[in-house]
């Protein structure tokens, strides 16, 4: 059997489920990648996310041809690239892993159509995750809607066979003969595809599988204290690991195999919290697979009769907030450190996503597609999880009279305004002077601000709204959804 690797958001050569089914049942494997025009069609010239896949590409395409491999790289449309290359390789099946976007399903439904035409396979596994879809349902035979008692399942089932058999690594290895060598071309230029090749839109993180691994390797000895450290955004609690996640530079498995490494050998509390986090990150995946609609309405329907704020006041509040303007330090930290690199801080995310519905009063939707077009580690899965969260729309969402007090969550998680500092420079000096006061600069004196050299309204401005009332007004918005009685 010939086969061809189709490659997308899982960047790597190792413990990787499609290229070991491909190599196990096949003489001769050929890979492929494809940048495909139709996504790439809109992006901003100085998108982080296409370098960061470029160089992962191109360090997936050394690793290949190291084992006697090859990888072909076009940019092109998949539908129409994908069975031409099959049929010049007389391939008879096509593997790739399964994505779960309803976009990126479509698409493979229809590259598995072509290619049934001529008689070719579109075999697809599951790798992304370690439970999919049906893989962890309630006693009743449903779909879980509530995170907690989808974690303990998704555990017990994890340890069901005593052996973490879900979290196995695919001996990639052991079949690299049956790798197929081909000749190829350079890598398509990022200026060719319309892209800026400046390291100045380069990624805070390393690319690629190397990048991943020595990002992991550091966060290891960082893994014990994550269930303290990872609130407060001046310190480096997290992993930083989402974007190797997003493009699977990195296997979810090998992830997950240290942290229950971390929890047998030290029963680490910190241990046990960020798996956690790894598995809300199939939660999401799951729902999305069980809701197709949440990725335009809210999970719980009645959200849905919300009324926001729209025209063009509204649209002044979303620009200011998009662009860090709202007068409210921790928020426009925030927003400067996504537009600056790409990422956010988990606990900041929450706290802007807060503002933008509960304090602004705007459209989920309108600061979930700002993410998007931001966020490094954009995943349309968690994306959408973390946005309906915050709305209180979502399944196992925070509840609707819940809402972040910028000015306390900043008091709370940057107390010395170290992060704020960072990115906002000119409150710099108040962080200096009266931390305290660095959280509502309007309430400082005016000596005070005079000494720290702030000029509201001018080097920095008033809050664009105020939160009590704005707290008021978001409480009889969400009337609507209370129930009767
Ligand atoms: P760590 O704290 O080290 O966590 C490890 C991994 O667990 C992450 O890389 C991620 O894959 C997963 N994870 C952690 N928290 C969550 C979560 N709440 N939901 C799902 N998975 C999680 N995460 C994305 O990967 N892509 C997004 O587009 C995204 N958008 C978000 C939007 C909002 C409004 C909110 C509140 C959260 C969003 N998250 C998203 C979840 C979370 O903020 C990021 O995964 C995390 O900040 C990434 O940093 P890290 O890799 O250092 O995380």
């Amino acid at each position: 059997q010939r086969s061809l690797v189709w490659f997308r958001r899982d960047l790597r050569c190792h413990d990787h489920a499609a290229l070991y089914h491909a190599l196990r049942q096949s003489q001769s494997v050929f890979c492929v990648f494809i940048f495909d025009r139709s996504l790439l069609h809109g992006l901003p010239a100085n998108d982080r996310r296409v370098r960061f896949i470029h160089d992962s590409v191109h360090e997936l395409r050394a690793n290949i041809e190291q084992q006697g491999g090859c990888l072909l790289v076009e940019y092109a449309d998949p539908l129409e690239a994908i069975p031409r290359i099959a049929a010049a390789l007389e391939i008879d099946a096509v593997f790739v892993n399964h994505d779960y976007e309803p976009a990126a399903m479509a698409r493979d439904a229809d590259v598995a159509h072509t290619l049934s035409q001529s008689g070719r396979a579109f075999l697809s596994s599951k790798d992304q995750v370690i439970f999919e879809k049906d893989e962890v349902l309630s006693q009743s035979g449903k779909p879980f809607s509530v995170f907690t008692p989808y974690k303990n399942a998704w555990l017990r089932q994890l340890h069901a066979d005593g052996g973490d058999f879900y979290a196995k690594a695919y001996p990639v290895s052991d079949y690299a003969a049956h790798f197929a060598s081909h000749p190829s071309a350079p890598l398509p230029g990022l200026a060719e595809m319309g892209f800026s090749a400046d390291d100045a839109h380069k990624m805070p993180v390393p690319a690629g599988m190397s990048g991943a691994s020595s990002l992991f390797h550091e966060f290891i000895g960082r893994m014990q204290n994550y269930d303290v450290a990872r609130d407060f955004p001046a310190i480096k609690g997290p992993s930083y690991l989402s974007v190797h996640l997003r493009f699977g530079t990195i296997s979810i498995r090998s992830l997950v195999r240290a942290a229950l490494q971390e929890i047998r050998t030290a029963s680490q509390r910190g241990a046990e919290v960020w798996l956690s986090e790894l598995i809300w990150r199939d939660f999401y995946f799951m729902i999305l697979h069980h809701h197709p609609s949440v990725t335009t309405h809210a999970f719980k329907p009645d959200y849905d009769a919300i009324q926001w704020e729209t025209g063009p006041q509204a649209d002044a509040l979303f620009e200011a907030w998009c662009e860090g303007n709202t007068g409210y330090p921790l928020v426009d930290a925030a927003m400067r450190q996504l537009n600056q690199t790409g990422y956010m801080h988990n606990r900041l995310r929450m706290v802007t996503a807060s503002f933008l519905i509960k304090d602004l009063g705007i459209d989920w939707r309108r600061g979930e597609a700002y993410f998007a077009l931001r966020l490094n580690d954009f995943d349309l899965a968690a994306n959408n999880g973390g946005w309906q969260w915050a709305a209180s729309s979502g399944c196992d969402a925070q509840p609707y009279f819940r809402i972040f007090n910028p000015v306390t969550q900043s008091e709370k998680f940057d107390a010395d305004g170290k992060f704020i500092s960072r990115y906002l420079p000119q409150l710099a000096p108040l962080a200096q002077l009266a931390p305290r006061s660095l959280h509502a600069p309007w309430k400082a004196s005016p000596a005070l601000l005079q000494q720290a050299g702030i000029r509201l309204g001018d080097n920095y401005p008033y809050p664009i709204i105020e939160h009590e009332q704005a707290r008021q007004h978001t409480l009889s918005r969400y009337a609507v959804v209370k129930k009767p009685g």
